[in-house]
């Protein structure tokens, strides 16, 4: 600690110590601290003198000081105490008893105002008004008391759950900035909240970051920047980092848009030129069926709108076509070569033939001279041996010619008919294609072939024909609920249980995912819609089991008889209208179409 020897140094100390340790300075405490800090004893009237002179001094020191210097002299000419320490109080605190206060109130208006406008659990807009207006009434009269009930008031809003919804922030008035005379306690009523919010930040946070992350799998491309930001968001702890990172997300977002329709692009570009593709090659292979049921079907489905599963479903189909088909073409291409190298071996044989009775006519030409010029009975003898023997030797190969030459008829016969059969299995493969995978019924080709044929037997016998659209009621709650596996086994069932019921000369057609097509040729409207509400009887007594539970599956179909010279798509929109119809009016119901 400093010494002092100077008397107004010490007085002015003095004057420091007692406002530091907010003791009065009348003389008897002045004294005592005077003597303290210069170390001597101080009489009484020396004290006042030392009063004296620090009056003297504020009075001339500045024009701010010099009303509180005159005062404090008045007071101590006075022995007015009371008074000189409220001189002195003015100096040393400029504001005034109330300055802690008043410097506090327009923080706490402000924290008010948010507190106000932050919404709140349980307390209303309507409340907070009605409590402000309560404690501005009763305790207008006193600031101080005021000031604490208002203080009061804002502890008690800030310190309840908030009802922020997701994406808005919260005005930033976390309870630990709260302005105030007496912190500690605003900070131990409002620690809840404030951890609540500091959770919930945080778990918004790491969700956001998740959220990106698991866009990488569908954009691998931007990987790297994904999870840069993912980072970032999970770092961005205060108000400028959360605005820094919602503006590279907004560039990112921008961005990903891009590359989206970038994709788009490519895939039509593809498309079009698959089409192109499968339009030439289909006059390419003019003469080749089975290559021609694979373009008919890649025809099929480009030609609708493309969808995940009509794509796996094409392909499945043409994956199993293209497996039997290269088997029966190996096949095929086998005894193609069998039958060729039988050819071979039987012209070879003949060729063997033809040489040995040309061998055979040159030795007889040769024994013939051999005859003219013998003379006696033992060398023709030995002749007509070797003659013989001759003889039996080509007449054995001729016989042995003669069976081989049968034999690999045979055997070309057998390879031309196994040719025969491939190739009509071959076609039949290409037949399947016809038929829906999943439930085998026919497939769109397989419906418009049959419909063109029997719609212009129709027209040359002169019979009706009528047609009727099924849509399964509620499928999507039966996948939903039971999976898709279990939808496709329902599928199958209800394929089943139509066929068995239909007439052989009826056909069933799966028209779209969930509903199907029946041709009826030569049925009036009453025996088709007699027919369709049989389908729905049976139905009722084949329950689709589905784990050992009996499930009912229902339809809604329109019925329609073909008029004049209706073509099969104004048939078929009838269908669909009355089916709607049916939809319309409650499902599980058969409506005729007009
Ligand atoms: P509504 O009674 O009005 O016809 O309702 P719905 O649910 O039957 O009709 P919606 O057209 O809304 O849904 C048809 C569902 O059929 C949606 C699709 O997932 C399902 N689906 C289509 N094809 C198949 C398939 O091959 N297998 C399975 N399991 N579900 C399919
Ligand atoms: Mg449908
Ligand atoms: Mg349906």
């Amino acid at each position: 600690m400093a010494t002092y020897t100077n008397p107004s140094e010490i007085a002015r100390e003095t004057l420091r110590t007692l406002a530091a340790r907010k003791i009065a300075p009348t003389p008897d405490n002045y004294t005592r601290v005077y003597q303290e800090i210069g170390g001597q004893p101080v009489t009484a009237s020396g004290a006042s003198k030392v009063l004296a002179e620090v009056a003297q001094r504020l009075a001339q020191e500045s024009p701010k000081s010099a009303p509180i210097g005159q005062a404090m002299k008045q007071a101590i000419a006075a022995s007015d105490w009371a008074r000189c320490e409220a001189e002195l109080q003015k100096y040393l605190f400029p504001s005034g008893g109330e300055s802690k206060t008043a410097m506090a109130w327009p923080l706490l208006i402000r924290d008010l105002f948010r507190q106000l406008e932050t919404p709140h659990k349980g307390i209303t807009l309507t409340r907070k008004k009605d409590g402000l207006e309560t404690v501005l009434n009763k305790f207008a009269g006193d600031p101080d008391v005021l000031f604490e009930k208002l203080q009061g008031l804002f502890r008690s809003w800030a310190s309840a759950p908030t009802t922020a919804s997701p994406g808005e922030l919260v005005p930033a008035t976390a309870p630990e900035q709260v302005h105030g005379a007496s912190p500690p306690p605003a900070v131990a009523a409002i620690a809840p909240g404030a951890k609540i919010y500091a959770e919930m930040v945080t778990q918004l946070r790491e969700l956001l970051a998740q959220t990106l992350e698991s866009s990488i799998g569908a954009q691998p491309e931007m990987a790297s920047e994904i999870q840069a930001l993912a980072q970032q968001a999970r770092g961005a702890n205060d108000y400028d980092q959360t605005l820094k990172l919602a503006k590279q997300l907004r560039h990112f977002w921008i961005r990903l848009e891009l590359h989206g329709s970038d994709k788009a692009k490519i895939q039509e570009g593809l498309i079009r030129l698959l089409r192109l593709l499968v339009e030439n090659v289909g006059e390419l292979a003019s003469d080749d069926k089975w290559l021609h049921g694979q373009i008919a079907t890649l025809q099929e489905i480009i030609a609708r709108p493309i969808d995940k599963r009509s794509i796996a479903d094409a392909e499945r189909n043409l994956r199993s076509a293209i497996i039997k088909q290269g088997f029966l073409k190996q096949s095929l291409i086998d005894a193609k070569t069998t039958l060729k190298n039988l050819m071979t071996t039987f012209i070879d044989h003949l060729g063997e033939l033809t040489e040995s009775t040309g061998e055979y006519h040159t030795k007889i030409a040769g024994y013939s001279k051999k005859v003219g010029s013998a003379d006696n009975i033992a060398e023709l003898s030995n002749i007509l041996n070797d003659i013989m023997h001759d003889t039996r030797i080509v007449q054995e190969r001729a016989q042995r010619s003669h069976e081989e030459l049968v034999n690999t008829r045979k055997q070309a016969h057998d390879a031309e008919e196994r040719v025969r059969q491939l190739e009509h299995d071959l076609e039949e493969v290409s037949e399947k294609m016809h038929e829906d995978q999943l439930t085998g019924a026919l497939n769109r080709r397989g419906m418009d072939e049959a419909m063109d044929r029997e719609i212009q037997r129709a027209d040359r016998q002169k019979t009706p024909i009528s047609l009727a659209l099924l849509d399964i009621d509620n499928f999507k709650k039966l996948n939903d609920t039971l999976g898709h596996q279990a939808g496709d086994q329902a599928l199958i069932h209800l394929t089943t249980v139509i066929k068995d019921a239909l007439r052989p000369t009826d056909a069933v057609a799966r028209y779209g995912g969930e509903e199907f097509i029946i041709i009826m040729p030569d049925t009036s409207l009453e025996e088709g819609m007699a027919t369709v509400t049989r389908l729905q009887r049976e139905l009722t007594k084949k329950f689709f089991l589905h784990h050992n539970e009996r499930l009912l599956i229902t339809f809604s179909a329109g019925v329609a008889l073909r008029t004049g010279e209706e073509d099969k798509e104004e048939l078929i929109a009838r269908a669909d209208k009355a089916m709607y119809y049916a939809k319309q009016a409650g499902k599980n119901r058969v409506v005729a179409a007009e």
